[in-house]
Order: C-alpha cells, then structure tokens, then sequence
C-alpha cells in the first residue's frame, strides 16, 4: 500500500494542483485552495460545527487498502462525527502525509476522496501536503447547525428509547474476512448526515459508532448521567452475520469497530415520526435508566459479554 516512485514526480504545488484544486470547486460566498487559509461566511443563525480525525495507514485500514477507498473513508469518518451532531456538513481541509509520490494511487485517492465529497455537495477549501515515512491524513470537516440545535452526548433521560441505525457489526466483520461481501462496509462507510439532521428536535443524545456500539453507547451514558439496558435480541444484523452463532455476531456489533452508524436515544413519543421520516433503517435496541451502567439482555434476563472496543493505547497495541 506504501505508494511506490512516479516516473515523473510532481512537486508539492503541482501536485495540489492535479489531484485536490483542479476537482475542489469554487467556493460560493468565500475563498478555497490557493491563499494563506481559507474563508468562509456563516449563514445568519447558524452555528459552525467543526471535526478532524486522522487516518494511519496500517492502523485505521489494512495497507492492503485500494486509494479510492482510502479516499472515500478518510472523508467519511470525519462527516459522520458532523452527523452525529445533526449538522450539515459545508466543506473540508485535507493535511496529506505522503511518503512518495505516486501519480496512480494519489488519481485513485483524490477520485475516492471527492465521490464522496460530490456525494454530499461539500467542497475541499485547503490542506497541507508533506512527506513522511507512513502515510497519514487528517481531514477537517466543518458543517452548521442552526443555533442552539446540534445534537450532543449529554441529554439522555432516564426512560428514553435506544436507538441504532444500519446494521451494526459488518465492518469488523469485512476486517476479518477480508473480500466478503461486507468489503464495502469497512472501506466505504456511509456517512448518516440525512438521518442526523432529522433527528435535530428529536434525539436527546447522540453520538457515531466508530469503536464498538457498547463502548461508544457508554460514553452517552457517561455524558448523561444514565445508564441503559441492551436486549440483545433486538440487535439488527446484515444476513450474513445473521447466520452466524449469536454470541459471535453480539461480538461483531459491541465490539466491533469502524461502524460508522448513529446511536442515539430519544424520548419515546418522538420514535413513529422519526422512524417513518428516517432515510435509513432503524431499530430499538433498548431504553436508557436512573441507575448507571450498560446492562446487556437476552429476552429479559441479565447476560455477561465483554463489551469492551477499539482502544488506541491498549498494551497489546
Ligand atoms: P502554506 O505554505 O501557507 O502552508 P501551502 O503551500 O501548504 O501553504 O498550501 C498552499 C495552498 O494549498 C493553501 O491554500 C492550502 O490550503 C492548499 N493545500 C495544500 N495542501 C493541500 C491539500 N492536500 N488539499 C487541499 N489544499 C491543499
Ligand atoms: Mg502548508
């Protein structure tokens, strides 16, 4: 995955040039690519809602990875933090950590990268390109929510409904069977922005799964002050991991990283209209309490899993 010499490398600003300034577009009501920094204006009433997260080759995909989805997942993670605070997402800064130059991968990458940009009518309005020795991109995203409206990690209440979008658990499961038909779950999330702005008046707390349901669902409860019981038959599954023994797919879905889905609770009167209105399927998965902790059951009865996910400092790392 580590791209290899061009015949005839490209120096930085050409290379700006090629790949990111000739497809970014103009930006309306401000300025892109090509000065000091960028501008942009606000629209009246809104607030700028900002994100960034870093993607390092060999630790956030596989180096078997293809470019495009490099590309397209890079921008993804950072557009479902913007979604999971019911924004909407408006433009992005791309920070390029390259250790050659590569005509081909960096075509494939920038194709990748603005299928989904064009996808959500975002535009990329500056970066920064440097060499180092392991490939590295950071992606800022920058989105509005009007006023007062975004939608944070504290604010569930004790009663509220538990709420997932898609099916949990494909990504993990595509990283440890790699060309399953789930591939495209690990490499091209989609970001659920459509899903996160209906929720705006709605969801009490919200966040992204990006390590595991049970450890990202622990940081709302954290954040609220809450707890929450799981009825881990209610879990929604993709066929595939349907098939499998149920404590493997349990596994798959509390554990499991790279989801990129939305969890969110919300008051119980609200579930018909969001459900009906929702751009993408939805399931209860549980109800939040007073009492704090995650509670996991199967048909009523406590169970016992690990639900510990995804942690960067862990010691086996
Ligand atoms: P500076 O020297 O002021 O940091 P740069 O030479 O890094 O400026 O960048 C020149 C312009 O190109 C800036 O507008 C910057 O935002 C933009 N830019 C640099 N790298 C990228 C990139 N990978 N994608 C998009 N824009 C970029
Ligand atoms: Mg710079």
């Amino acid at each position: 995955m580590v791209p290899t010499p061009s015949v005839t490398p490209l120096g930085e600003f050409d290379l700006i040039a090629a790949y990111f300034q000739s497809r970014a577009g103009q930006v309306s009501q401000g300025l892109g690519i090509g000065d000091d920094a960028a501008l942009l204006t606000p629209p009246p009433g809104q607030q700028l809602v900002i994100s960034t997260d870093t993607l390092v080759a060999g630790r956030h995909f596989p180096l078997t990875t293809d470019a495009f989805s490099i590309g397209w997942k890079s921008l993804a993670v950072n557009l479902s933090d913007l979604a999971a605070m019911g924004a909407e997402a408006t433009s992005f800064l791309l920070a390029l950590s390259l250790p050659q130059h590569d005509s081909e991968w960096l075509e494939a990458f920038s194709e990748g990268l603005f299928a989904l940009a064009n996808q959500t009518g975002i535009q990329l309005i500056g970066g920064d390109t440097t060499r180092s020795p392991v490939l590295s991109l950071t992606i800022t995203a920058l989105g509005w929510v009007p006023a007062g409206q975004a939608v944070c990690r504290q604010g569930m209440q004790p009663g509220d409904l538990l709420v997932v979008s898609g099916t949990p658990g494909d990504a993990a499961y595509a990283l440890k069977h790699p060309g399953s038909p789930l591939q495209s779950r690990l490499d091209r999330p989609q970001p659920r922005l459509r899903l996160g702005q209906r929720l705006r008046g709605h969801a009490s707390s919200m966040l992204d799964i990006s390590d595991g349901l049970a450890q990202d669902l622990s940081h709302l409860l954290r954040a609220s002050g809450t707890g929450a019981v799981i009825e881990l038959a209610k879990l929604p599954f993709s066929p595939i991991l349907m098939a499998l023994p149920e404590t493997e797919r349990w596994a798959y879905a509390l554990q499991g990283g790279d989801d990129y889905e939305l969890c969110f609770s919300l008051p119980a009167v609200h579930w018909p209209a969001v459900c009906r209105e929702s751009p993408v399927p939805l399931t209860v998965i549980g109800y939040s309490t007073a009492e704090p902790g995650l509670v996991l059951h199967h048909h009523g009865l406590p169970v016992s899993l690990p639900t510990r996910g995804y942690q960067h400092f862990d010691s086996a790392d």
